[in-house]
């Protein structure tokens, strides 16, 4: 048993100054005080919020792609997770051989055994055909509950393929997202930079306007549309996309959002950095201008996203980014970040947005639980509920830095950024398994 002693405990209405009692794997108890129960073991929390472990919807560990593999896989990915605070992640599973069943076979497997944190998997659709179709089913029986389709890349559908997923995913329930860029102009707008022989990384930005952005979130909205079925948008980066959403729901369509830490605290300039830095910041949507990031964060403050997610996607900068540094198409695309998300978006939000801790928590927490099929049992701080706990002190002030973060990529791209408020305590399902910062189980 596992005692929370006064605390600021953020449930999903207002914060409770008390105790938290877990037995077993469960919370069995929340109160202004709690007597506690003998062998319990104390954990005192004042001066710290006491969050529903934090949900992490966007995870790619332990993924290949055509230009390389991720260097984090699941061990070293959920160990930065939960250290962040970061009790449950959702990862992106692919199909093997065509097959989604076989995909989330092999997806399973490599994660048993080798995971710090909850996990569970959003399988991407990257063709379509009876054979998927029929398969949809099968693995929302086998545990999944959200879909992905892309708008961009080689594997992307077409808008009739999105349509018939959509179709297919509809009787089940389960959630469909997508990634919003046009990839036929991202295409047209690459061949014109190598035709230019304009290679060098800061052209990358230039290749993924943000009207691409908004142009593809109109036309996936559409497609859910016409089917009246809800649709997700996942790590939403531009002004533009936020103003398609809103003209989207204003047409009474259907349209969940996610954004990334990466949009509210970095931008382009960052593919201008001196001696080819810029490849660390390589990823899809680019970083964009000062101007998205406050658009962004209005956006956050007026209820406008449901998640946050990291789009955790490492590569190191050393062997695998920099190799390709003077042809930035071929450079892999993705940042280390499970391990940050919670804290820079608590740092931005609650320190300097003003945000409420319980509007935090939906956020990253209560939301993603609701979407993905996890609540009530993840994201809340309820009787009967998962004990999965992360107790963030606020007044400590750090600064974020590879030197003490987990991924085995060899950078963080948030280096140097200063924070206040500290993931100190973490349980995971009654086990007290980081303290102090340090994961000791
Ligand atoms: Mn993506
Ligand atoms: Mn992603």
């Amino acid at each position: 048993m596992i005692i929370i002693q006064q605390g600021e405990l953020v449930l999903t209405d207002r914060i409770l100054t008390g105790d938290l009692l877990i037995d077993g794997d469960k919370i069995v108890a929340i109160d202004e005080h709690v007597p506690v129960p003998e062998g319990a073991k104390v954990i005192d929390a004042k001066g710290c919020y006491v969050f529903p472990g934090f949900i992490d919807p966007h995870t790619h560990f332990q993924m290949t792609n055509a230009l390389a593999s991720t260097a984090d896989d699941f061990d070293s990915g959920t160990k930065a997770a939960i250290l962040g605070g970061t009790t449950s992640i959702i990862n992106f599973a692919s199909p093997e051989e065509g097959s989604l069943c076989k995909g989330l076979e092999v997806h399973k497997e490599r994660a048993a055994g080798h995971c710090s944190c909850d996990y569970k998997f959003h399988m991407e659709l990257v063709e379509m055909n009876e054979e998927v179709s029929h398969e949809i089913p099968k693995v929302v029986e086998a545990g999944v509950s959200s879909f992905k389709v892309y708008l961009a890349y080689g594997f992307r559908l077409t808008d009739r393929e999105i349509y018939d997923a959509i179709e297919a995913i509809k009787p089940t329930g389960a959630l469909v997202g997508a990634h919003c860029e046009n990839g036929d102009l991202i295409d047209a707008f690459v061949a014109d930079k190598r035709k230019r022989g304009e290679l060098d990384v800061d052209n990358h930005p230039l290749t993924r306007p943000a009207m691409i952005e908004s142009e593809a979130i109109k036309r996936f909205s559409t497609i859910g549309a016409a089917l009246e079925y809800p649709v997700h948008i996942v790590h939403v980066s531009s002004k533009e996309g936020v103003d398609e959403v809103l003209r989207e729901r204003a047409l009474g369509h259907q349209v969940t959002c996610e954004t990334c830490p990466q949009y509210l605290v970095l931008d382009e300039s960052r593919y201008k950095l001196p001696d080819f830095e810029g490849v660390k910041y390589v990823m899809s949507p680019p970083l964009r201008t000062i101007q998205d990031q406050m658009a962004l964060k209005d956006a956050l403050v007026n209820g406008v996203f449901q998640t946050i997610g990291s789009d955790h996607c490492s590569f190191t900068f050393n062997d695998q980014k920099l190799k390709s540094r003077y042809d930035f198409t071929r450079i892999p695309g993705g940042i280390p970040g499970a391990e940050e998300r919670g804290i820079i978006a608590y740092d931005v939000l609650v320190n300097q947005c003003n945000m409420s801790a319980v509007d935090f928590m939906k956020l990253v927490s209560e939301n993603p639980a609701k979407l993905y099929g996890m609540y009530p049992k993840k994201g809340t701080l309820a009787v009967g509920s998962d004990g999965d706990i992360t107790i963030v002190d606020k007044h400590i002030e750090h600064v974020l830095s590879k030197e003490s973060a987990h991924t085995k990529a060899d950078y963080i791209p948030y280096e140097g950024i200063s924070v206040t408020g500290k993931v100190r305590d973490v349980i995971l399902r009654g086990h007290h398994v980081v303290q102090d910062g340090s994961l000791i189980e």
